[in-house]
């Protein structure tokens, strides 16, 4: 045990310098730290250092002073520097509230200095997020990343694989959930610019109660500890209250030699995420302490107080505990009168991007650290790792080979002969392979996603059956060579047009609500039309949908199943369900799947009717759909042959997954105008009226390089492509990277073009 010194016997009073003051909805910790000093060392004097006089918290009256320099953005590094030196060689301590400048500390000061209360930059390093390599030793987990170095299109699997619920993060501050793909986009944008950094990284939400473990250490010796749990949060996911404990010795072990190996100095929080099993999931490490430091006083722990008196040999007041949990209030404080308001209230401008909350130019100093050394704070750093270049399946490059593009006009759709041929031939050996005798796998092709002859012709010729949610489309399969056997229709509007109903017995007629069960009945019964199958579309439960019979409450489900109950005895029954995955994710209509089949059994129970044809719609995302292992697929045949034993076919109903790579798109460029900082903006003769899906999903895009013929892939850069159209919104890509000797007048080809995109392109700004 060291003997510390009274604090009465020192001969100057001690100087701390605490920075990270602002005191808004997401606060730094510096007020914190200041009031837990202040009553550990009620005659220190404690000095606020803030880059903005807008920072609320320099009118905290624990301060004895300030030291308020120019925003980051017009500060001289190298004179700040000195001075801050010189303010330690004279016997202040610093302990620093923000990450940016504890990491200009640490490149300020390589060797460390006695009185930087801040972590060393080769601890800095080590706990970069998204890896916090540092931290491998503790009983935590890192939840799944990716970086966006990846091509977009391995990116939109990611979240696809993950549901949708993953974050957008920056390398030092600012995360943001990403939803869709339009979201991704925007916030990617603003993340980077706001950061001057590409390096930002996807990572997979983990649902659970946050909490965290704050330390202090001092040359690697930790001090102390505490486990908070967040009791209450803020709308941006801050503290607004927790409760305060100490540290388990599983956890407290590992980290007392964590932080020996990193010879840690300073505030730390380790920021974490515990799911239902109990796992503790690391979110990220912060060099300094939170901004709730100042609950954990409260409950008996004053950490800035124990770092403090390692560092000074001075001995703190003990504080007693007050109690174990801790909640946040806000305080109206008099201005300081040498500080009063500025002028006009600074507008909220946006929720991305610190420098539009925090007005002292944060941004601009991780632009100055990132210039100075861009090795310093890599985000995410592998070796060889990706090029964000997409990887482009061969038969794409055949079959735009085959093309002569001299006399191809554009824009253009081009039909992937050899891809398209594929993709329904393994579609069909699939349905094949997973049937057996008790039970028919096949597919039904949707032809709303692209009612091109050629891909119709094509499920005709490997088994499929073909799905309509019109008459119109009926005739179009009947067209084809389909026949009325291999028909099913589908969808609310399936009556329309007026008259057109084939009298020949269909596939199956899946029914949309209860009315359109009734007026099918009816039909049968009056002989206007005839199905081998009737069955109902259930309405997904917790995912919302406008299409099917809802099953939510128990009348309407006592109404589903009284009106299967009316339906005619001598033909058979069946369920539909639809939700695409490509929305919800995978991971997620799997969950859906299992759900769904469970209800199908208390429609065979309720209704006594057994259910003879299962329909799980479509909507797959190409890849999901085309995944090379079938064993998901032979899992889920098994799972329904155990539920619903009765069941002799179970359809699916891919449309996309078989059209989008069927068709792509050509184009030619019009117009390339340079601007400043590489920043290009290519106009071309395509637009949104052929890419109406280009908000939805990335589409892999190719040049043919005007000179050698070859074809070679957009990675991503500093390109925007803007479509003919005059219309604002008419980006058909943005942040591509054009090949070198890219000219006006050379041919873009946007793949992945073949389903919504043509089915839904409209003619537009033609004359
Ligand atoms: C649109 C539709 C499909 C196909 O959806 P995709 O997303 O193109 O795979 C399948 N079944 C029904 C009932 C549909 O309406």
């Amino acid at each position: 045990m060291p003997i510390w010194r009274r604090y009465s016997d020192c001969v100057e009073p001690m100087k701390v310098y605490v920075s990270g003051l602002y005191s808004g909805g997401n606060p730094q910790p510096g007020v914190g730290i200041v009031r837990s000093l202040r009553q550990a060392y009620p005659k220190a004097e404690l000095v606020g250092v803030e880059y903005s006089n807008r920072v609320s918290g320099i009118h905290w009256n624990d301060l004895d002073d300030l030291w308020i320099q120019r925003p980051w953005d017009e500060l001289d590094l190298d004179s700040y520097g000195a001075r801050v030196r010189a303010a330690l060689d004279a016997g202040g301590f610093w302990i620093s509230g923000s990450d940016l400048e504890a990491m200009w500390l640490a490149a300020l000061f390589p060797d460390g200095h006695d009185h930087l209360l801040a972590p060393p930059m080769g601890a800095l390093r080590r706990i970069t997020k998204p890896a916090v390599e540092a931290a491998s030793g503790l009983p935590v987990k890192i939840p799944t990343y990716v970086s966006t170095d990846h091509s977009d299109w391995d990116l939109h699997a990611f979240c696809r694989e993950h549901n949708w619920r993953v974050w957008l993060k920056g390398p030092y501050y600012d995360a943001a959930r990403t939803p869709s793909w339009d979201v991704f986009e925007a916030v990617r944008n603003a993340l980077s610019k706001v950061w001057s950094t590409e390096r930002l990284y996807l990572q997979a939400h983990v649902s659970g109660y946050e909490e965290s473990v704050m330390l202090s250490a001092y040359k690697g010796e930790l001090l102390g500890a505490v486990s908070m749990r967040k009791r209450e949060i803020t709308p941006e996911g801050k503290t607004w209250a927790g409760d305060i404990s100490e540290v388990p010795d599983e956890f407290m072990v590992p980290l007392r030699q964590m932080v020996k190996e990193l010879q840690w100095t300073g505030g730390g929080e380790l920021e974490m995420v515990r799911d239902a099993a109990g796992q503790a999931w690391l979110l990220e490490m912060n060099p300094r302490f939170p901004a709730w430091v100042h609950g954990s006083t409260i409950a008996g722990h004053n950490l800035p107080a124990l770092l403090v008196q390692a560092a000074s040999g001075v001995r703190a007041v003990p504080a007693p505990a007050q109690g174990q949990e801790f909640t946040r209030v806000v305080l109206e404080v008099p201005v300081r009168p040498e500080y009063p308001l500025p002028p006009i209230p600074e507008p909220f401008a946006g929720a991305i991007g610190h420098s539009l909350k925090h007005p002292s130019g944060l941004t601009s100093l991780a632009k100055k650290l990132h210039n100075a050394n861009p090795e310093m704070l890599e985000v995410v750093s592998e070796e060889g790792g990706p090029t964000g270049l997409p990887t482009i399946p061969d038969t794409f490059v055949d079959d735009i080979e085959s093309y002569d593009f001299d006399a191809v006009e554009t824009p253009q759709f081009l039909f992937m002969d050899s891809t398209a041929a594929g993709l329904f031939k393994r579609a069909g050996e699939r349905s094949h392979r997973l049937s057996t005798n008790e039970v028919q796998v096949v597919s039904g092709y949707s032809i709303k996603t692209n009612p091109d002859e050629r891909l119709i012709r094509l499920a005709l010729e490997n088994g499929f059956l073909a799905e309509a949610i019109s008459l119109l489309e009926v005739h179009k399969a009947l067209e084809v060579g389909f026949k009325p056997d291999q028909v099913i229709l589908n969808g609310p509007g399936k009556w329309w047009p007026e008259g057109m109903m084939p009298k020949e017995r269909m596939h199956a007629v899946f029914c949309d609500s209860v009315a359109d069960l009734d007026r099918t009945v009816g039909a049968i019964e009056r002989g206007e039309m005839s199905s081998a199958h009737v069955g109902v579309r259930i309405r997904t439960p917790n995912v919302v949908s406008r299409f099917g019979i809802p099953l939510d409450s128990p009348a309407t489900f006592r109404e589903l199943v009284a009106a299967v109950k009316r339906l005619p005895a001598d033909t058979a029954f069946g369920v539909h369900f639809h939700m695409a995955s490509s929305n919800i994710g995978v991971a997620q209509w799997w969950h859906l799947f299992e759900s769904m089949l469970k209800w199908c059994r208390s429609i065979e129970k309720l209704s006594g009717r057994t259910i003879d044809i299962l329909d799980m719609g479509g909507g797959w995302f190409p890849d999901d759909w085309h995944a090379d292992d079938d064993s998901k697929f032979a899992k889920a045949v098994e799972t329904i042959r155990a539920m619903l034993p009765n069941v002799r076919q179970i359809v699916s109903e891919p449309g996309k997954a078989m059209a989008q790579p069927s068709m792509a798109l050509a184009m030619r460029i019009l117009e390339i105008q340079e601007h400043e900082d590489d920043k290009v903006e290519a106009v071309v003769d395509a637009s949104i009226a052929e890419l109406p899906m280009y908000f939805f999903y990335p589409h892999r895009m190719l040049r043919k390089c005007s000179e050698t013929g070859q074809l070679q892939p957009l990675g991503r850069g500093k390109t925007h492509l803007m479509g003919r159209l005059c219309m604002e919104h008419d980006i058909v890509a943005a942040n591509v990277q054009l090949p070198e000797g890219t000219r006006a007048g050379d041919l873009l080809i946007f793949c992945d073009a073949g389903g919504y995109d043509r089915s839904m392109s409209y003619v537009f700004g033609r004359g």
